[in-house]
C-alpha cells in the first residue's frame, strides 16, 4: 500500500499556504525510495510571516486559562490515540522504524499530551513567608512568547510533542520546523493539533531546511526561545547564531551511550538489553548503546552471544510483520555509518559481524545496514568516541568496575548510561558516578518515561531538560511578586520590623 503522492503546504496564521518562492522538495521512504509527498521549500519570508502570526496570536493565547489550554491537549492526546495505527504505519514508511517502535513513538506523544494537559491545572509556583509584616510573597510561571521548535527525524511524533505540548500549556505560541526527512509526520501532527482546537496562529508549521528556515527562526528577533533537538554540531551553530539576541536556547544533542556488563550480571538479560539498545531503530536513537563495556570474566561469552543474536535480526521495511531492523534514514547516513566501519577496521578494532550495507532478499533499493559489532575496541578509538547514529556497537573489555565507570565517562557526551550487575552496592555507585542525564540499572540505555526529566550532561546539551516538570522551565519565566498590605513603605533588608 503506497501512499499517493500529494502536495502539502505550510500552515501559517490558520491557513494552508505555499512557500513564497513556490519551490518544493520531496519526502521519500528510506525503505524503498517511494515518494510520499511534496512539501514547500520555505525561506526567510515564510518564517517571518509565521512569526508575525504567532506573535499576534500570543496576545490572546497567553490569557486563555491554562486549564482550557490543557483541555485542548487532552483532545489532542485522544486524537493521537484514535490515529495511532495510521501514524505508526506512516512513520514506518517515512522514517523507517518498525511498526511496534513506531507505535511506541506515537504512544510517547499521547503520554506527553496527557501529562502536559494535566499541567494546565498545576503549573505550580511557590508562596513563601515574607521577612516583613503584612506582606505576601509568591512566584509564578509566565509564558515567554513565540517558541521556535526545530526537530530531528528520528522521533518524528514524540519529539515535537515533548516541545510543543509543554510550550502550549504554558501559554506560548509556536513556529514549528520539522526535519526535511519527515515533513509528512510533522504535517499530520499539526493537522491533529488544529483538529483538537488549537486556535489560528498559535501553531504554525514552516517546512524547509536548517539553513533557510531553521536559521531564520534562530536569528529572528521576535522568537525569544529556540528549542532544538539535533546533532552537537547543529547545537553549537544555533547557540552561536542566537547569541546576538541573547535568546533562551534549549538543546538536546547527541550521545555515545554505554552499557556496562559486569561479571556478576544476568547475561540473558544483558544480551536482550544490548540488542534492543544497539540495534532498535537501527541504532538511530540519541540514547542508542553504541558502546558495551564488558568485564573480562564474561567478555568471551557475551561477545559470542551478542554476535549470534545480531545475526538473527531480520532486516526489512518497517511496516512488514516480523522485521526487527528497518532502514537507516537516507543514503548520506548509510555512507556515514559505513565510513565508521572502515575507520574501526583501520584503527585495529575487530569486525565481528555486519559491516556492510544489505541488499537483495526484498530489501530492494532501501538504505539497509547490517547490525555491526566491533570487538576488542580501545576506548580512545573513534568508533568508541564519536556518534555514528547507526546499527554499530563497540565492545570494550575492562578489568573491573572502576575502569568500567572511567571508560563510560571518558567521552564528550552524557545522555544515557546503563549497568548490568546483581550487586546493589555497585549499582548505587554507578547511579552516583556515571556522568549522564539518565542511568538504567539492569536495563539497556533506552526506555525513558515522559514524567521524568530527559536530557544529558556535557556536550549532549546546555543544562536544560525535556519532559517532566523540568520542561516547564524551558517554556516559562519565573516572576516573583510581592504584595505589601501594610499601608506603609516597608523596605526589605532595611526595615526589620518584628
Ligand atoms: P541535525 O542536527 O542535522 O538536524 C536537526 C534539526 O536542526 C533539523 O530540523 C535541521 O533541519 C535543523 N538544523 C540544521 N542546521 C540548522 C541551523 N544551522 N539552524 C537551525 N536549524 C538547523 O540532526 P538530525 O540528523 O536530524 O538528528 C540526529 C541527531 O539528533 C543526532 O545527533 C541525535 O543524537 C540527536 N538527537 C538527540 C536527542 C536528545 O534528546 N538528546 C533526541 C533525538 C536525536
Amino acid at each position: 500500500m503506497a501512499t499517493a503522492t500529494k502536495t502539502f503546504k505550510n500552515f501559517i496564521g490558520g491557513e494552508w499556504v505555499d512557500a513564497a518562492s513556490g519551490e518544493t522538495f520531496e519526502t521519500t521512504s528510506p525503505a524503498n525510495g517511494d515518494v510520499l509527498g511534496v512539501f514547500p521549500r520555505s525561506g526567510a519570508e515564510d518564517v517571518d510571516r509565521a512569526v508575525e502570526a504567532a506573535k499576534a496570536a500570543y496576545e490572546d493565547w497567553r490569557l486563555v486559562p491554562a486549564p482550557h489550554r490543557g483541555e485542548i491537549l487532552f483532545r489532542f492526546g485522544r486524537l493521537l490515540a484514535d490515529h495511532k495505527d495510521e501514524l505508526a504505519e506512516l512513520m514506518a514508511r517515512e522514517m523507517g522504524k518498525v511498526l511496534p517502535e513506531a507505535a511506541g513513538d506515537v504512544q510517547e506523544a499521547i503520554d506527553m499530551s496527557f501529562y502536559m494537559g494535566g499541567e494546565g491545572r498545576r503549573l505550580f509556583g511557590h508562596t513563601t513567608p515574607s521577612e516583613l509584616r503584612d506582606k505576601f510573597n509568591m512566584s509564578v510561571r509566565q509564558p515567554i512568547g513565540v517558541i521556535g521548535v526545530i526537530t530531528p527525524w528520528n522521533f518524528p511524533i514524540a519529539i515535537p510533542s515533548w516541545k510543543i505540548a509543554p510550550a502550549l500549556v504554558c501559554g506560548n505560541t509556536i513556529v514549528f520546523k520539522p526535519a526535511t526527512d519527515t515533513p509528512l509526520l510533522g504535517e499530520r501532527f499539526v493537522e491533529l493539533l488544529v483538529e483538537a482546537g488549537v486556535p489560528a496562529g498559535v501553531i504554525n508549521i514552516v517546512h524547509g531546511g536548517g539553513g533557510a528556515v531553521g536559521d531564520r527562526l534562530v536569528r529572528h528577533p521576535d522568537v525569544p526561545v529556540i528549542t532544538l533537538t539535533g546533532s552537537r554540531e547543529t547545537g553549537i551553530e544555533v547557540m552561536r547564531n542566537a547569541a546576538e539576541n541573547l535568546k533562551h536556547i534549549h538543546l538536546e544533542l547527541g550521545g555515545k551511550n554505554a552499557i556496562i556488563v559486569l561479571d556478576d550480571a544476568d547475561l540473558d538479560l544483558a544480551v536482550e538489553g544490548i540488542v534492543w539498545s544497539a540495534f532498535g531503530t537501527s541504532g538511530q536513537r540519541c540514547t542508542a548503546a553504541s558502546r558495551v563495556i564488558v568485564q573480562r570474566g564474561v567478555y568471551g561469552e557475551l561477545q559470542g552471544r551478542l554476535v549470534g543474536a545480531a545475526e538473527q535480526l531480520r532486516l526489512g521495511p518497517g511496516w512488514e510483520q516480523g522485521v526487527d531492523v528497518g532502514p537507516v534514514i537516507n543514503k548520506r547516513a548509510l555512507e556515514k555509518i559505513h565510513s565508521y566501519t572502515e575507520i574501526g577496521k583501520d584503527e585495529g578494532a575487530k569486525l565481528l559481524t555486519g559491516g556492510e550495507a544489505a541488499g537483495g532478499d526484498g530489501l530492494g533499493d532501501g538504505n539497509f545496514y547490517r547490525p555491526t559489532i566491533f570487538g576488542d575496541v580501545d576506548p580512545q578509538m573513534r568508533v568508541a568516541q564519536e556518534e555514528i547514529f547507526g546499527p554499530t556497537t563497540a565492545l570494550i573489555p575492562v578489568r573491573d568496575v572502576d575502569e568500567a565507570i572511567r571508560v563510560s565517562n571518558g567521552i564528550e557526551y552524557g545522555l544515557s548510561s546503563s549497568i548490568f550487575t546483581r550487586d546493589v552496592n555497585t549499582a548505587f555507585r554507578a547511579m552516583r558516578d556515571l556522568e549522564a542525564g539518565i542511568t538504567y540499572i539492569n536495563a539497556g540505555t533506552i526506555g525513558a518515561e515522559v514524567h521524568l526529566p530527559f536530557g544529558g550532561t556535557k556536550n549532549t546539551g546546555n543544562g536544560h531538560r525535556e519532559a517532566g516538570q523540568a520542561a516547564l522551565d524551558v517554556f516559562t519565566e519565573w516572576k516573583s511578586i510581592y504584595v505589601d498590605y501594610s499601608g506603609k513603605l516597608q523596605k526589605a533588608q532595611i526595615d526589620t520590623a518584628e
